[in-house]
């Protein structure tokens, strides 16, 4: 079920998502926003942990068919050794 969320504040609908660096922080965070009075609604991570994740499968597919090439090519090499 769909429902508009309202500012805590100043009561308005409408949110934006806004770059943060907080003092202390080691890193940027974006924050959920108020549209018209900018009240923090909420934070999250810099970077789409989604993507992120996505990103890693991706890379993990890469290198697991990078093993399975070379461990063909260790076979074929011990048996042409083995001749
Ligand atoms: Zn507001």
């Amino acid at each position: 079920m769909f429902s508009t969320a309202k500012c805590g504040h100043c009561g308005k609908t409408g949110t934006k998502v806004q770059e943060i660096s907080p003092v202390g922080a080691a890193y940027k965070q974006m924050a959920v926003c108020c549209q018209s009075c900018s009240a923090i609604l909420g934070v999250t991570g810099y970077y789409d942990s989604g993507t992120l994740l996505k990103q890693a499968e991706r890379e993990r597919a890469e290198l697991s068919q990078k093993v399975q090439r070379l461990e063909q090519q260790l076979i074929s090499i011990s048996h042409r050794l083995q001749r």
